[in-house]
């Protein structure tokens, strides 16, 4: 049974870590075995961690700190979590590196984009457009608005869909794509959803909650079973 690696959101004020089960229950039903990944604070841990894993799932949480893309925190900017962003930044860059297969959600994908050079919106809405409500906390688990996805993609590949109806649970979003990204599904309004490192065996960050899905439609559990079957590669 593969074990992938799961990334917890920690409370840096009350040092609790808490974990949605669906992540959890969406890598059971791919077969895997999920282990939190606690936080640690040097690098020899996080080698460690990356080792005895076969994948890595970053998940969403908290913003990353403006300071990983160069830029100063805005007002619009939410919390953010300054030892998760040191230890998911480098995790991802290693899980790379090793070729370990990565599913990146949420956070989890503006992590990807940020560990590979990329940038970000800080706030959509102040900073894009209006257009599409993209922080649609109201309905976590529903599909609220559709992706376009990328003809030829590995997002196409693993869903046979050309667009996904997906939930919306982000104020933030890719600005400028990470070095050697592509992109696998856009917005009605041309906002980055999903990217991917063709150059990894496997390496699909998504903006949507694809776990928050995955126990009612098929689509949105495939992400997860294609993870798992590159895990045994
Ligand atoms: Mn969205």
């Amino acid at each position: 049974m593969h074990l992938i690696g799961v990334t917890p959101t920690l409370d840096e004020q009350t040092g609790r870590i808490t974990i949605n089960q669906d992540y959890l229950d969406a890598l059971r039903r791919a077969g895997a075995l999920p282990v939190l990944l606690p936080l640690a604070e040097d690098t020899a841990a996080w080698e460690e961690m990356l080792r005895r894993v076969d994948g890595l799932l970053l998940s969403g949480g908290a913003d990353l700190c403006p300071a990983s893309y160069g830029e100063e925190p805005l007002p619009v900017c939410g919390e953010t979590a300054p030892l998760r962003d040191a230890e998911e930044l480098y995790l991802c860059r290693r899980a790379l590196e090793m070729k370990k297969p990565l599913l990146a959600i949420c956070r989890g994908h503006q992590v990807l984009n940020c560990a590979l050079g990329g940038t970000l919106y800080q706030d959509i809405a102040a900073q894009y457009s209006d257009s599409i409500s993209h922080p649609r906390h109201d309905t976590p688990r529903d599909p609220v608005h559709p992706v376009s996805v990328t003809p030829g993609s590995r997002l196409a590949a693993i869903t046979g869909r050309s667009a996904l109806q997906v939930n919306s649970r982000h104020h933030q979003a890719v600005k400028d794509l990470g070095r050697g990204l592509t992109v696998s599904a856009r917005a009605e309004d041309g906002l980055i959803e999903a990217i991917e490192y063709p150059a990894a065996p496997f390496a699909l960050g998504v903006q949507w909650h694809p776990e928050a899905l995955s126990d009612r439609y098929a689509e949105a559990q495939a992400l997860f079973n294609a993870f798992v079957e590159a895990c045994g590669a």
